[in-house]
C-alpha cells in the first residue's frame, strides 16, 4: 500500500495535482466490498478519489499483492496465459493489466529519469 506521499491529487482543475508530498492528502474512509482500498482526500479542492485513481490498479479488483504477483510473472517474461494459470487470475485480467501497465510505463519512465543515454549503434564506417 502506497504512503501518502506517493500519490497526489488527481482532479485536474485542483492547483495542486499531480504534487506529491505537499500535505494536501489525507486518507479518509474506504472503498470497495472488503473495505481494503483507502479513500483519498484533498484539502485544497475537497475531492475524494480512490487511492488507485490515476494508477495501474484503477478499476482492478483484484487484491494489491495478487495484482503485483501478475506483474511480477510478465516481468520476468511469462506469457499471458501462463501467467494468468500461475497467479490463479484469468488470462484477460493478466491482458488488461499489461495494457495499463504499459501506458504507465512511459510518463513514469519521463518522471523518473533525468534523461534517457544517447542510443548508439556503435561506430559508422
Ligand atoms: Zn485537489
Amino acid at each position: 500500500m502506497p504512503s501518502i506521499e506517493h500519490l497526489c491529487c488527481q482532479n485536474c482543475e485542483c492547483p495542486d495535482a499531480g504534487r506529491r508530498g505537499h500535505g494536501n492528502l489525507t486518507f479518509r474512509g474506504y472503498s470497495g466490498k472488503t473495505r481494503r482500498i483507502r479513500m483519498v482526500y484533498c484539502r485544497t479542492c475537497k475531492a475524494r478519489f480512490s487511492e488507485r485513481k490515476g494508477t495501474v490498479l484503477e478499476q482492478c479488483r483484484l487484491p494489491d499483492a495478487k495484482a503485483l504477483d501478475v506483474l511480477k510473472h510478465l516481468r520476468e517474461g511469462c506469457g499471458t496465459r501462463a501467467t494468468g494459470r500461475l497467479v490463479g487470475v484469468d488470462k484477460n485480467t493478466v491482458t488488461r493489466l499489461v495494457a495499463r501497465a504499459g501506458a504507465h510505463a512511459r510518463p513514469l519512465h519521463e518522471e523518473l529519469v533525468a534523461f534517457s543515454p544517447q542510443y548508439s549503434r556503435g561506430p559508422t564506417r
